[in-house]
């Protein structure tokens, strides 16, 4: 469905924050994409939802095909009309508008009955947003956000889900509810989500498949089984190595070790 080809890309014509990424998102799937801080997974949403410009970024290299067809210098509003939507990183609600109001702003390029169906379908998924329907966004509580942010971009009916590091700061029982959904979704409407995460643990248990980005570029990548028993994955990304857990500094030192990166 969706495939990147050696993308590179560099912020404010200095910072090269993508160096040489390829990837494939095939129809259908959940796919990870796995790294540390910086490592440039956000780099790749906002390359592929066409808003690099608005943060002086720019694709020098490299392709983004959606179906074959090239959308690397498509516009944000072209990539959501092809049925990519992202719910960006710290998602991007209008704090002073109501939970409804933020969920009709996803679906504006829709028609009143799709929208109608959009919120129904976004109030069964998520029964506690129904509940906050009519309060101010900006007062729920981190988790209630996330379901809110994920609503609206739903509201768009894309094909392609885009997540950034939906888990951040959420409290383990909400990010399970949150990731719960997202399976469903996938199952139930075939909905093909590229996930980027920092929490390995859950991703690498949803997604089918997996890629692990350092300095720019994929190191790794396999089916999330195989990366779950890959036993660099297990010390460096979920933590667990000789019985005893990692933090997450000692985790940086990961990229020290040539075996990845030759
Ligand atoms: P995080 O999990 O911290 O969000 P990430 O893997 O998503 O990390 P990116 O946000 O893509 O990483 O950042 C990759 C590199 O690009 C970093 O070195 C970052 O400092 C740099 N960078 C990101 N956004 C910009 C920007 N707007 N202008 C300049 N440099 C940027």
């Amino acid at each position: 469905m969706l495939a990147l080809n050696n993308l590179q890309v560099l912020y404010d014509r200095s910072i090269q924050a993508v160096r040489d990424v390829s990837l494939a998102v095939p129809e259908g799937r959940i796919v990870a994409l796995l790294g540390s801080n910086g490592a440039g997974k956000s780099t790749i949403l906002k390359a592929i939802s066409g808003v690099l410009t608005q943060e002086e970024g720019e694709i020098i290299a490299g392709d983004i095909r959606l179906h074959g067809e090239s959308i690397a210098s498509a516009s944000p509003r072209t990539v959501i009309a092809r049925g990519i939507v992202q719910v960006p990183e710290g998602r991007g609600l209008f704090a002073t508008m109501t939970v409804e109001e933020n969920l009709l702003m996803g679906g504006f390029t829709r028609s009143l009955a799709e929208v109608q169906e959009g919120l129904e379908q976004i109030f069964s998924l998520f029964p506690r947003v129904k509940e906050r329907r009519r309060q101010i966004a900006g007062y729920l509580s981190g988790g209630e956000q996330q379901m809110v942010a994920i609503g609206r971009a739903l509201m768009g009916r894309p094909r392609l889900l885009m997540l950034d590091e939906p888990s951040l700061g959420l409290a383990p029982q909400i990010v399970d509810t949150i990731f719960d959904t997202l399976i469903t979704l996938n199952r139930e409407t075939g909905l093909t989500v590229l996930l980027v995460e920092q929490n390995a643990q859950i991703a690498l248990q949803v997604s089918s498949y997996g890629y692990i980005i350092e300095n720019g570029r994929v190191v790794l990548d396999g089916a999330a089984e195989a990366l779950r028993s890959n036993s660099d994955v297990q010390e460096f990304y979920l933590g667990f190595s000789s019985g005893e857990r990692k933090s997450m500094r000692d985790v940086k030192h990961y990229k020290r070790r040539k075996r990845w990166l030759s």
